[in-house]
Formats: C-alpha cells, sequence, structure tokens
C-alpha cells in the first residue's frame, strides 16, 4: 500500500504535431512508414507471458493498396481462449493488490513512450492499418491516446480520493476495488486510441483483462501491445486474442468470472452481446458491468441565420474527414432552402479542391481508403441506389475504385424525403445526405431531426439567432450525447469533451472521464467503530 496522499501529475493535452512539408515529425513518420510497408510483421497473441503462434494466419493488408501484404496474425482457437482467461485470472491477485500509484506511473509511462520514442511507429501503423492520413493519425493513436492515459490517471486520483464523512468515534472509508473477475475488451477499427483505451482504463483501475481488437486494426494493435510491455505492465494483466469474434466471445461470456466487458462497436453486435449475458446470467458470479458505445446515425442541422461557408465547412470536415469513418462523422443534414444554393456551393467547391483517394502516404491526400472490402461494397451499393432513385440526387461524388485500394470518392446526396435511406441508415463511410427545408419549418425540421433515428450520438447547431439554439438544444435533448453549437459534430477532445451516446448509440458511460472509470470498480464502504458498544440498551429502553 502507498505510504502518502500522492498527487499525480496534472493532466494537460497532447500538443498536435503539424507534420507540415519540412518538419523533422514528417520525415520521421515517413521513414517508419516506408519501413512498417516493407517488413512483413507476425503477429502472436499475447497470453501471460508467451507469445502464441498458432500457425493458423491471415494476412494484414493497407486499406490504399489491398494487394500488398504487411505481416501476418495468428488466429486463436477455443483452448487460446481459456488461456487467456486463465491468465487473466491468475495475474489478478498481484494487480489488485498492486497499490494505486505503481498502476498510475506504469500508464504515464505509457503516455510517454507515445508522446516520444513511440510517436511515429503508432502513427505509421495506424496510416498503415486504419489508412489514415497522417492529422488524423496524429490526433487519434498520439494525442487522443496520451490525453486517455494522462487524464484517467487524473480521474484514477479523484475517484480514490471521494470519501464519506465519518461521525464522532467512527471512520468510514471507501475502498474502490477492481472488479471480481476478469474484464472483456472488444475495440472496433477505428480508433487507435479506443482500441488501446477500453483495456487500459479496465485495468488502470486494478482490473485483469481479455482484449480482442477488431481485425482491421490488428497492425497498429501490435504497437500498443509494444507500448503497454515496455512501459512495465505485468504478464497477463491485458492478455490480447483475435480470431473469430463469435466463438472468442461466447468462450468469454460464458465463463462464471466474466465481470464486465467494455465494447465499442456497432448497434447489432453490441445488442447481441447484451442478449448473450443475460442469457448467462445464472453463469456468472457477479453482475456484469456492461459499457458500450456504438453507432450514429449524426447530425448537422442549420438555421436560416447560420452563416452558410461556416455550415459548409461544418459539413465537409464533419462528413469526410478520415472518410466518414467516425462514429461522430455527420451524415444528415438539414438546410434552409434560402441559403441552400449557397451551402451547395461551398460544399462542392470544397469537394472539388480535395485530390482524388489515395494513400496517406502522399501527405496532400485528405481523403484515403475505406477500411474493407466490405465496407467499399456496401458504400457502393448505396450510391448506385441514390442514382436511380427519384427522390435522391448525388450533386458530388458518387464514384468508386477498388482496383489498388478500396476508394470511394466523397459524395453528398440531396433528398427530397427526410426519410430517405440513407438519412436513417448509418453507412460509415465518406457519404453525406442533405435535406432542404422551408425556412418556415424550424420548429417542426428539429421534431423531424429528433425523430428520424434510433441513434443519439452527436449532432450539431448552427445559427446566430440565440433564441433559435435555445431552442434547438431544449428540443434536441435526447437526440445527442455530444451537442455541438456551431461547430462540427465530431472532434471530441478527452479531459474537455467526454464522449458518448444515448439510445442505440450506446451506454453514455463517457469515455475519458470518472464515471467510465467508476464503471470499473465495485466500490466497499468499510465502517470503523472505535470503542464498541457493551450494552444492547438504547437510552429510550430506559424506566
Ligand atoms: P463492429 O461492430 O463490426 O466491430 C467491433 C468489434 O466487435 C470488433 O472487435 C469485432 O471483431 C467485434 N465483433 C464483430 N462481430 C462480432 C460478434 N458477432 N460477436 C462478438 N464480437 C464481434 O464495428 P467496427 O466496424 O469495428 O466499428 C464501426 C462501428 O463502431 C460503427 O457502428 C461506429 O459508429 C461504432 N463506433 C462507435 C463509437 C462510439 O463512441 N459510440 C466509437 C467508435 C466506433
Amino acid at each position: 500500500m502507498g505510504k502518502g496522499f500522492f498527487q499525480v501529475p496534472v493532466a494537460v493535452n497532447e500538443p498536435i504535431k503539424s507534420y507540415a512539408p519540412g518538419s523533422p515529425e514528417r520525415t520521421e513518420v515517413l521513414i517508419q512508414y516506408k519501413s512498417f510497408y516493407k517488413a512483413k510483421v507476425d503477429i502472436p497473441l499475447y497470453i501471460g507471458k508467451d507469445e502464441i503462434r498458432t500457425g493458423n494466419t491471415k494476412p494484414l493488408s493497407p486499406p490504399h493498396d489491398h494487394k500488398h501484404i504487411v505481416g501476418h496474425y495468428h488466429l486463436a482457437e477455443k483452448k487460446h481462449v481459456v488461456k487467456a482467461i486463465e491468465n487473466a485470472l491468475t495475474a489478478r491477485n498481484d494487480w489488485a493488490n498492486l497499490s494505486w500509484e505503481q498502476r498510475a506511473a506504469i500508464f504515464l509511462k505509457a503516455a510517454e513512450l507515445v508522446a516520444g520514442p513511440y510517436r511515429a511507429k503508432i502513427n505509421a501503423a495506424t496510416m498503415i492499418a486504419q489508412s489514415k492520413t497522417i492529422h488524423q493519425a496524429e490526433i487519434d493513436a498520439a494525442c487522443e491516446f496520451i490525453d486517455f492515459l494522462r487524464f484517467n490517471v487524473e480521474y484514477m486520483a479523484q475517484i480514490y480520493q471521494e470519501q464519506p464523512d465519518s461521525s464522532e468515534g467512527i471512520w468510514n472509508r471507501v475502498e474502490y476495488r477492481p472488479l471480481e473477475g476478469f474484464v472483456y475488451a472488444v475495440t472496433p477499427f477505428n480508433f487507435t486510441a479506443i482500441a488501446g483505451n477500453l483495456p487500459a482504463s479496465a485495468a488502470m483501475m486494478g482490473n485483469v483483462v481479455v482484449w480482442k481488437p477488431s481485425d482491421s486494426q490488428i497492425f497498429s494493435a501490435k504497437i500498443l501491445v509494444d507500448i503497454f510491455k515496455e512501459a512495465g505492465l505485468p504478464d497477463g494483466v491485458i492478455n490480447v486474442v483475435y480470431g473469430d469474434p463469435v466463438m472468442i466471445t461466447k468462450t468469454i461470456l460464458g465463463h462464471a468470472d466474466f465481470s464486465g466487458i467494455h465494447f465499442t462497436g456497432s448497434t447489432d453486435v453490441f445488442k447481441s452481446l447484451w442478449t448473450q449475458i443475460g442469457a448467462n446470467i445464472h453463469t456468472y458470479k457477479t453482475y456484469p458491468r456492461i459499457v458500450g458505445e456504438t453507432g450514429g446515425k449524426d447530425f448537422i442541422v442549420a438555421h436560416p441565420t447560420a452563416k452558410p461557408k461556416q455550415v459548409a465547412t461544418a459539413i465537409v470536415r464533419g462528413a469526410f474527414e478520415f472518410q466518414g469513418q467516425k462514429c461522430s462523422a455527420a451524415s444528415r443534414v438539414y438546410i434552409p432552402r434560402s441559403t441552400a444554393n449557397e451551402i451547395l456551393e461551398y460544399v462542392k467547391e470544397d469537394i472539388a479542391s480535395f485530390n482524388s483517394p489515395g494513400s496517406p502516404e502522399d501527405m496532400s491526400n485528405f481523403i484515403t481508403a475505406v477500411i474493407h472490402e466490405g465496407a467499399f461494397d456496401k458504400l457502393a451499393r448505396y450510391i448506385e441506389g441514390a442514382k436511380k432513385d427519384k427522390e435522391a440526387k448525388i450533386i458530388a461524388g458518387g464514384n468508386y475504385d477498388k482496383s489498388k485500394g478500396y476508394f470511394i470518392e466523397p459524395t453528398v446526396i440531396l433528398t427530397t424525403d427526410p426519410h430517405y435511406v440513407t438519412m436513417e441508415t448509418e453507412l460509415f463511410g465518406p457519404v453525406v445526405t442533405i435535406y432542404v427545408y422551408e425556412d418556415a419549418s424550424w420548429a417542426k425540421v428539429l421534431t423531424l431531426v429528433d425523430t428520424t433515428s434510433p441513434y443519439a450520438l452527436t449532432g450539431a447547431v448552427l445559427a446566430t439567432d440565440r433564441y433559435a439554439i435555445d431552442e434547438a438544444t431544449r428540443t434536441l435533448q435526447n437526440c445527442a450525447g455530444n451537442f455541438y453549437i456551431n461547430d462540427k459534430p465530431t472532434g471530441a477532445v478527452v479531459g474537455q469533451q467526454p464522449f458518448g451516446g444515448a439510445r442505440a448509440s450506446g451506454t453514455n458511460d463517457k469515455a475519458g472521464s470518472a464515471q467510465n472509470l467508476m464503471r470499473w470498480v465495485s466500490p466497499r464502504l468499510i465502517k470503523e467503530t472505535f470503542v464498541s458498544p457493551e450494552d444492547y440498551r438504547y437510552p429510550f429502553l430506559g424506566k
């Protein structure tokens, strides 16, 4: 146990490097990118102290050059998943009993490793695995991950300091125990920072973890494992398995010591996991914590008083950065008739100024590839649908090509039907649908925004009229967990805009906040009485 009330370093957001031509960081990341591109990495399962190579492998390829192979990863069988759980449970006692400042030091060291010696590696790996431009890699894999680590250490210390009052003669104290069992972390492809944070935040609070990364993020997940190891995370605290997600999940959710799931991904998958947990409830020793951040159909709604150039910029940045594959990406937009033409002209001008989609190695590219063939084919299907449907018209983009990489042009669909399929379905790509409303229907359009989608992740209102902003803020209260005024709906920063949505978008446990970390502890109240009574009779019983 610690011998002192230690103060953790004050967390500050990691400054974003520019990667401007001629900058040393640009040179360094490009050298690293080229070296990763030609090396053939062989990625094992990480279970306890072992690196396991099952021999049953799958290739890893960059989405922007899908015939090129940058390495292989080994697939787990059921016995490896069982072994991962056993190793986690074996590590649990020592890890849970390690004093908190030692745990904090490991994750603070990990943050410094990302900020320094691993920065180019984690960014280059994210550019290759997820086809992120250097700016998108930097704000995710470097800065957001560093911020998660530093701010979560600060929140952990705040949680431990949260203590009850004590009255005369007694001392009440709360200890924040890790969950009894192990936590299952299931992570998405789209953010390296989320992939690192979901296992790390649970482990930071003293839990042991089995982590299943997305198949499309394994190349950068491997660098996260290298960082955790170099930071001194003991063997068995975070065990990493890949392979058939259904088999892995069934094995884990069927275990009596399963005590929580930290999930980010699509809504349907999360609902299926919740259903399995419900069906297994009699198996578990404890009620599992279920934390999931899931899909979105994020909106921008512009009032007639909004400035057209600002609306256009919010659309272009909000919908197309990282090819619209942010859970917060704007994908349905409502603009007023009076300024619609001006807004649409600006949007088209901006899109015309982009290079054709290409490799992130060419740093003049704003748009790169979508994650895999499944995503590409799905997007192409909706684009073809829009070309045929009479209530839809493609006003920018609409072309796609998968001969070298999974490239989809940034596409704008204008629809006359506010319930057109692409106004309601999460497409997760560089496709945005715009509906023009009559200026006089502002109140109605707000109700439409609120009731159109089952999701409630992010949304933005643009207006200069304060009454309109107030009305939107009230009417749209439950349709976004992160609500933006006069901004794009993407780009949440840890420590400033804790992130998460409600309705079908998740449990809203706000990644990067004390609220989230509270889900990974089970508080124990300890009441100590200094002089214990020796007579059962209360004074009122006296004669
Ligand atoms: P996904 O649901 O396809 O995959 C997420 C994880 O679940 C992966 O590790 C995957 O292997 C696993 N998985 C897939 N099928 C499974 C199954 N049947 N059983 C168990 N596990 C399974 O999502 P994705 O394509 O990686 O990520 C995109 C989705 O994630 C989008 O819907 C996006 O909105 C959402 N997302 C949400 C947030 C948020 O904070 N709300 C953040 C990032 C991404």
